[in-house]
């Protein structure tokens, strides 16, 4: 398997290394391909990602991503919704699972994933700014609302068979339509599903996530939801995520560079080794996979963790003592 390798900037330098260790513990035959790209390549060229950087990409199997500060540039367009759109990686899976031992602000037994939509909606990159007003377009497809709910029946056929649809369809008529189309691909799937409005769901996520199993919605409201979740399993650092297409994939934590703990050595790196661990189930490594969600728990348990958790640990220790308890 062929692997980009893209740190990125801020905490993205750190994590990624550190998850990178993990992957290397297993030994398997893995070709890591790594790019500089980010902040200081905009710094230094004007260009945070260039053709040649997406052609090497395009010749890789999937794509380990760190994160990308956003450029203070209003012309910028996001690295990672660039590479999004230019790979097609249209179902964003983000799993909410609690880490035993991980002290949670709200009730413990849940298990959900959210699918996000990844490619269109609010951010379809539509958009105008003029002296007195600004527009986004909204763009929602049925070819998108389509293939995105057939990715959460599929994941919801090898789970509990549940789907509840997200949206805002009382007042936004793109949303009744992604809705329409979404309850279409359920039915013809046999997958039981409800539906939420979005402001609902913030809500009940807190009051209630065990009642949820996939919950497929459009991507402003997955972006959202997933924050409120991450913050439901313990915070940022603990969260993977999954960019699938039907060609290639991208692994990243759900976390931003994090400008303000940059630098110092202390991000938690458990977000970016889970998503190795995706990483590795998606590659059919399953073993290895099990075998980093053990360590991961291990090491949590052992109190060996991060300031975010509440530790004194560095980025590096967490990693090095996961990498022992898998050796
Ligand atoms: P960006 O502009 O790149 O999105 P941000 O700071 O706006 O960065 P995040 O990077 O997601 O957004 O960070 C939000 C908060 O969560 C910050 O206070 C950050 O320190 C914290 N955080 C994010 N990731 C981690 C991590 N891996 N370990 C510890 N804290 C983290």
């Amino acid at each position: 398997m062929k692997v980009a390798i893209i740190p990125g900037d801020g905490i993205g330098k750190e994590v990624l290394p550190s998850a990178l260790s993990v992957l290397d513990a297993f030994g398997l035959d893995i070709e890591k391909v790594p790019l500089k790209i980010g902040y200081d390549k905009w710094k230094k060229t004007g260009s945070a990602i260039t053709d040649d950087d997406i052609a090497l990409i395009k010749q890789c199997d999937c794509v380990l991503f760190g994160a990308i500060t956003t450029v203070p540039d209003p012309n910028y367009r996001s690295v990672l919704m660039l590479l999004r759109k230019e790979l097609d990686l249209y179902a964003n899976i983000r799993p909410f699972t609690p880490l035993e031992k991980v002290k949670l602000p709200c009730a413990r037994k849940f298990d959900f994933v959210i699918v996000r939509e990844n490619t269109e909606g609010m951010y379809s990159g539509v958009e105008e700014l003029h002296e007195d007003v600004a527009y986004t377009t909204r763009i929602i497809t049925r070819k998108g609302s389509a293939r995105i709910a057939e990715k959460a029946c599929k994941l919801a056929n090898m789970r509990k068979k549940e789907l509840t649809i997200v949206h805002k369809a009382n007042v936004l008529k793109s949303d009744s339509f992604f809705r329409d189309v979404c309850t279409g691909v359920a039915k013809k799937n046999g997958i039981a599903y409800n539906e939420m409005l979005v402001d609902a769901m913030a809500y009940d996520m807190i009051l209630h996530p065990g009642k949820y199993d996939v919950i497929v919605t459009t991507n402003l409201f997955g972006d959202i939801l997933s924050d409120e979740a991450a913050a439901m399993v313990g915070g940022l650092g603990l969260c993977p995520s999954a960019n699938i297409g039907d060609k290639y994939a991208l692994f990243e934590p759900i976390h931003g560079s994090a400008p303000d703990i940059a630098g110092k050595g202390i991000a938690n790196p458990i977000a970016a080794i889970l998503s190795v661990k995706m990483m590795l189930e998606y590659a059919g490594h399953t073993r290895e996979a099990i075998s980093i969600f053990i360590a991961v728990n291990k090491v949590i348990d052992m109190g060996i963790v991060t300031p975010d958790l509440g530790g004194t640990y560095s980025t590096i220790d967490v990693s090095n003592a996961i990498i022992k308890l898998i050796r």
